[in-house]
């Protein structure tokens, strides 16, 4: 099915609104236009890679490529040439095309077709490479509307994105904000002091955090954002301490599950809510537990054209009888010691428990008497005294005697990846 492509039906809807940063849906639809008509050669279907840092330029090349009838390929800069999703056209800059000259002129095209390939993005490769996932521009509108309609939007948002534009995470927020009408604004890269002042200052209705930049911020001082109505934390495990401490701090946060093949957000917590679960569904995505705790997600916003094929995640949950999902883990991190399953996450929230921990990674290590050992990497807070024996002893009183850490090292960093999250695979 055809509809009206997105940007030029904002642009008509509300040319003065600002679409991504300062720059208003007329602009950025005559940027669009300018850019497309620089686009020579590249014929519909073809991909092309952005190659450009996260801004309103992305933005613009972002629409004159759909305007191509193309397939944009965000490349996260930092990854080597080799490394990035195959393209048949590279934009390290932005065209500037003129449309009124004779190679400036084609035809464009205004509609999106529900079931063609709108994007190529890649997983964090948190698990191993990053792998890449097609897209289609019905699954981008399924899941801003489901998305929508989970944080009871109540109309144009204002959201920050602090997250890399070549993920999923950062990229749904760019396409929803074209579709709602909303503001995206923009940084480049995390920076507490300039995301806190954002929030404080800049009337930001939605932030997208992972649990440890939503730290960095409630460590920093942010209370009461006055415009504030979700803070929505993923990608990540989220430990209830963080969730506790942002109620506490007058930050409304709303967890949720997702992951790219289903177009980012699978289950979300509807605003208000503050159990430590990972929320219901998106009304057009379902999801069921296999019998070894085994998620499956299936939808209009999974990739792929059919709705009704199951996509085992790799991670694990339970569902409860109200359709509250719970995230344990991932399948591959689960460290079996002595025979028995151990999710780091269970770990990992425990210790988050303590004053002193500022961040908590957990991993299993070779052990010659269990199999595995659960051993764990700490940051504290600044100023705080604690030795790890205290911390092993803080976790025996929360913990089953197996799921102890049998050692904790305390680390000055972790490894992550550009959004922020942990790298298990890269910690020793
Ligand atoms: P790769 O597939 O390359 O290993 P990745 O799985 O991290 O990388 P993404 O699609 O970016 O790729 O991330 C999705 C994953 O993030 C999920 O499968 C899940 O493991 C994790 N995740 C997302 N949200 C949550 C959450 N709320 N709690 C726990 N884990 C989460």
């Amino acid at each position: 099915m055809l509809i009206d492509a997105w940007l030029p039906r904002a642009a008509a809807a509300h040319p003065d609104r600002p679409a991504v940063g300062a720059l208003t849906y007329a602009e950025l639809e005559r940027a669009a236009r300018r850019a497309a008509a620089g686009l020579d050669g590249v014929l519909a279907g073809d991909r092309v890679a952005i190659a450009l840092p996260p801004g309103e330029d992305f933005a613009v090349a972002l629409h004159a490529v759909w305007r191509r009838g193309a397939v944009a390929v965000p490349h996260d800069l930092r990854l080597t040439e080799a490394e990035r999703p195959a393209a048949d056209h590279v934009l390290g800059e932005l065209p500037a095309g003129d449309p009124s000259t004779a190679s400036g002129r084609f035809a464009p095209v205004l509609t999106h077709d529900l079931d063609a390939p709108a994007a190529v993005i890649q997983t964090s490769g948190t698990s191993g490479t990053p792998k890449p996932v097609g897209l289609t521009f019905g699954n981008w509108l399924w899941s801003a509307l489901g998305g929508a309609s989970a944080l009871r939007s109540p109309g144009p948002e204002r959201w920050l994105c602090t997250l890399p534009l070549s993920h999923v995470g950062g990229l749904s927020i760019l396409i929803r904000s074209a579709i709602t009408g909303g503001t995206a604004v923009i940084h480049e890269r995390w920076d507490t002091e300039r995301a806190l002042a954002a929030l404080m200052e800049d009337d930001i209705t939605i932030v997208s955090v992972v649990s440890t930049t939503l730290a960095r911020l409630l460590d920093a001082g942010l209370q009461d954002p006055p415009a504030l109505r979700c803070a929505l934390v993923g990608g990540g495990p989220v430990p209830p301490e963080i969730m506790r401490r942002a109620a506490a701090a007058g930050v409304p946060v709303s967890q949720t599950y997702g992951l790219t093949e289903a177009c980012s957000q699978v289950t979300t917590q509807r605003p208000g809510d503050v159990r430590p679960d990972a929320g219901t569904p998106l009304f057009c995505t379902r999801v069921r537990v296999e019998a070894d705790g085994g998620i499956q997600v299936r939808g209009l916003t999974v990739n792929g054209t059919d709705p009704a094929r199951w996509l085992a995640t790799g991670d694990l949950g339970r569902l409860d009888a109200e359709g509250r999902l719970t995230i344990v883990g991932r399948k591959a991190d689960t460290i079996v010691s002595g025979g028995e399953n151990i999710a780091p996450a269970e770990v990992e929230a425990a210790l988050a428990e303590h004053p002193a921990v500022a961040h908590a990674a957990v991993l299993g290590r070779p052990d010659p008497e269990w199999g595995e050992a659960v051993h764990a990497r700490v940051i504290l807070r600044p100023g705080s005294e604690v030795t790890p024996d205290e911390l092993r002893a803080h976790c025996a009183a929360r913990l089953a005697r197996f799921k102890v850490p049998k050692e904790v090292r305390f680390v000055d960093d972790l490894p992550r990846t550009a959004s922020g999250k942990l790298l298990r695979r890269s910690l020793t």
